[in-house]
Formats: C-alpha cells, structure tokens, sequence
C-alpha cells in the first residue's frame, strides 16, 4: 500500500502510547463472519480468520461428513485436534503462504495477516481436497482401526475438491480484502483513541485548572478574612479617640471652657461636623467588616415590617420637609411578619430612604411601600413558565423605596452595591456620602435570606426593591393599615 499523510499518522500510533496492534481491536467480527461467509459462498472454500492469540474471529468451516466420521472415534479426535492446532501454531515467513496436509488427505492453506510489517493473525482456507487425492489415503485408515474404509470412501468426496492454483488466488485476493478492511479499521480505531486521548487531555487540563483555581478562591478567602480583621481593628482604634475629639468639640461649642463665639465658634463646629462624619464612617467601616467576616450578631424576633417603615420615615420627615420631598408609607393590614433583627431591619430602610430622599430633588417624592408576594422556592426560576407552576412558593414580604430623583443608569445597578462605589465620583460631587451605605444594606438583606435589587422609575427616579422570607405563612393577627403621609 502506497505511503501516505493519514498512514503515516496511523505509524505514530504507538508514538502516542496507545498500545500494539491487535487483530481484534481492529476488526468489525460481525464484518468479518460475513466477509468470511461470502467467501465460501463464491470460491467453496471455507475459511477461518485467527489472531495471534489464536482467537478465532470469524470461521465458515463445518464439520464435513468425513471429519464427523473420524471424530467418531477417540484417536480420531485427537489426530483431527493435532491437526487443528498445528495449523493454527504453524510458523509463517513473511508474506508468504504455506499448504499444510491433513492425515485425511485435505489440505489448509495457511496465510500470515500482516500490518505495518508485523504479523497480527493468520487466514486459513480449507480443509478442500486437491484433484490428486483420488482414494482414502491409509493414513486416515491408520489413525483407527474402527475407521469403516467403505464408509470413509464414500464420505471424502464430499468434502469440496479445489486445485492448488485456485486457492492460492483465492488466498491472495482473500489476503487483500482483509488488508484494506485492516486499513479502515485501525483508522476508525486511531481515530476514537485519539479522540479519547484528547478528551483525557482536556479533561486533565479542566482538573488542574480547577484546582489551581481552587487554590486561588481559598487564599483570596484568607486574605479577605485578613482585610476584614484589619479593617475592625483599626476602625476600632479610631474610633476611640474620635469620640474624645468629638466630645471635647461639643464641650468648646457649648462655652464649657469659656465663651466661644465668631470665628473660633465657627471654627469649632466644623470639627464637629466633620468629627461626626468621620465617626459614621469608622462606624460603617466596622459594620462591613463585621458583615463580612461573619462576626455580627443578630436577634430573630417577628418584626412588622410596617412599624420599621414608619419609624425610619419619621426619622427622615424634618429633612424630606426642609428639602420640600414629599414621603409616604403604605402597608396592608394583612402584612406577615419578617424574621430578623428589628434594629437591623430598621438600619436598612433607613438607609435606603436616606439615600432616596438625598438624590431626589425639591418637589419630588419618595414612596415606601410594603406588600406580600408569593415567589418560587429557591432554585426555581420565576421567568421560566413550566417551574414556576410545578415549583413550591413561599410568601416574601416586599418592599419597594421608590423617588423620582436621579435614578441609576441600569449599567451601573449592579456596581452601587460594591463598597465605596459611587455613580458619581467627580470631584466636584454634589452629594456627600461614602459608598459604604449599599454594601450594608446588601449584606444585612442577604443576612436575612432576602434579595436587593434596583429598577428604573418612570419617568425619572430609582426603586429598591427588598424582598425578605415571610415569618409565618399565614396573615397575623390582624393590625391596622398603614398609610402615612409626611411633609
Ligand atoms: P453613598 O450614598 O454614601 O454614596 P451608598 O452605598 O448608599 O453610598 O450608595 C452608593 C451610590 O449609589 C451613591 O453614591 C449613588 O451614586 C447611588 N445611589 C444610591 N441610592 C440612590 C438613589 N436612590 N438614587 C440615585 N442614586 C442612588
């Protein structure tokens, strides 16, 4: 067979560890019983194909009325078995055939399967009988003396008669068929291998992959766990002078050591204000770290979501009234309660509406609305159609602060909640604050098994949307409800 790319392709297969080549690794059997059928069929020789491990693959021979005859007998059977057995050991030159004789006066024609220069099986042709064996041989007679010669007479004609020249071509075309039958299975074969050795290859790269990864998700963890620490430390330790710093500014301020007032009065509250921010934002500090290292301690008790509203609204009425907003709460009678932490809880809505109430403009308003919705179970998905009807639901009590103030570019909902993320971080920045506020409000949220999220409202302004798991799946006992209206 002439050489080739995929041949050569094919010689680098033991390159590539993938073991020698074996007769029945690279042959269909099913293929090979009829090829080896159609052989009988045209040219009446039977014909077995075994490998070098002496497995027969595919065999067309039946037992002849004659051989039936001798293995009738015990030593019959043996001498029939030597032969047998010698054909299949016979030793083969390369690429060349050879004629082995039977004690019956049959002959097999013998034929080396090579591949890639090596020999992987052999063909048999026969047993047939060449035109010269015309009577019963003695050496079948011999074999035993129970051998009846009438009947073996009248038996060996039966087996098929085929001159010497007639197998030899058959054998050959016989050995040519078989080599591109090779040809084309040891290329599907390379080519599974090699897709599976590609699979492993990928596979174990995927592995150390993960693990590398692995390995880099675990020491970013340590280092989190790290900045956390050193985040409460610190914020604790100045904390404790800044209260001094504060008090003591408070004290001047109020004439305690002596009469303050013009430039110095001025002076002193500054550092009073700015004393407070800094105070709030060591505190902020301290809460985030806290949240994130999972030190926070928190009290479960069932909290009526719209008491909470209305306590941070009322907080938040003077400034909604000197800056001209309108703010409103709405709650339903029938409003379930929220396990959590009520101070907790309260720190949140505080926070959002702060927020809101900070980015909406004179004349604008800001909304916070409670309500119960049902949502799937965890793990379902409430855009896909067929879960949500086969999913289990579970009450959520929401609650939506809404403003019409500047809103938040949808690209952006997702970075507001990163800490010290601000939409705005021009220095000119017209609101103050510290990017911090979000991040808590995240995590207390989550704290809480609930969600945040953000939506646009029309026309203008921004709606948080809180959702916390309801306490008790049945409406409590029944409270007033909730509409209070401020400024
Ligand atoms: P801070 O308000 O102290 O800057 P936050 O974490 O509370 O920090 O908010 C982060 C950013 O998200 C704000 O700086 C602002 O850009 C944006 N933001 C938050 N709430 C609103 C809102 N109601 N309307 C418009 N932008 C908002």
């Amino acid at each position: 067979m002439s050489h080739d790319p995929a041949r050569a392709a094919i010689a680098d297969f033991d390159a590539i560890g993938l073991g020698p080549l074996r007769l029945e690794d690279l042959v269909d059997r099913e293929a090979m019983r009829g090829m080896v059928a159609s052989f009988e069929k045209v040219f009446g020789v039977p014909v077995r194909i075994v490998s070098t491990s002496g497995v027969t693959l595919a065999s067309s021979v039946n037992e002849f009325p004659i051989c039936a005859l001798v293995n009738e007998e015990p030593a019959g059977r043996r001498a029939c078995s030597t032969v047998v057995s010698e054909v299949k050991r016979l030793r083969l030159v390369p690429q060349a055939g050879t004629t082995h004789a039977c004690f019956t006066g049959a002959r097999y024609r013998v034929m080396p399967i090579e591949y890639e220069r090596g020999a992987i099986g052999r063909a048999i042709l026969g047993p047939y009988l060449p035109p010269s064996v015309e009577e019963v041989p003695d050496t079948l007679l011999s074999v035993d003396d129970r051998i009846d010669p009438a009947r073996a007479a009248e038996l060996l004609p039966r087996m098929p008669r085929i001159d010497e020249r007639t197998v030899e071509q058959v054998a050959n075309h016989l050995v040519s068929v078989l080599d591109v039958i090779l040809w084309s299975g040891h290329k599907a074969l390379l080519t599974s291998k090699m897709h599976i050795a590609s699979m492993r290859e990928s596979y174990r790269e995927l592995v150390e992959k993960t693990t590398a990864l692995e390995e880099a998700y675990e020491r970013q963890q340590e280092l989190d766990k790290l900045k956390s620490n050193f985040l409460a430390t610190i914020s604790h330790e100045l904390r404790t002078p800044l209260t001094s710093i504060l008090g003591y500014s408070e004290m001047l301020a109020g004439g305690l050591a002596g009469p303050m007032a013009g430039p110095q009065l001025d002076f002193v509250q500054i550092i009073q204000a700015k004393s407070d921010q800094l105070l709030k934002l060591i505190m902020s500090l301290l809460d985030l770290s806290k949240l994130e290292s999972g030190t926070v301690m928190m009290r479960r008790a069932d909290v009526a979501i719209g008491a909470v509203l209305t306590e941070a609204a009322s907080t938040l009425a003077p400034t909604a009234a000197k800056k001209g907003v309108a703010l409103s709460v709405d709650a339903p009678a029938d409003l379930p309660f929220v396990l959590g932490d009520p101070e907790r809880l309260r720190q949140v809505f505080l926070n959002l509406a702060e927020n809101a109430l900070k980015f909406t403009p004179a004349s604008g308003s800001v909304h916070l609305v409670a309500r119960v919705v049902a949502t799937p179970q965890d793990g379902a998905d409430a855009d896909e159609p067929g879960l949500v009807l086969l999913a289990p639901l579970r009450q959520m009590v929401e609650i939506r602060v809404s403003d019409t103030g500047i809103g938040i570019p949808e690209e952006e909902r997702a970075k507001v909640f990163d800490p010290f993320y601000q939409v705005d971080q021009s220095p000119t920045r017209e609101h103050g604050g510290t990017g911090l506020g979000l991040s808590i409000v995240k995590r207390l949220v989550e704290a809480h098994h609930g969600t945040v999220s953000i939506e646009g409202n029309a026309p203008s302004g921004a709606v948080f949307v809180v959702r916390l798991p309801a306490s008790r799946p049945s409406a409590p006992p029944s409270r007033g409800a909730i509409s209070v209206r401020f400024a």
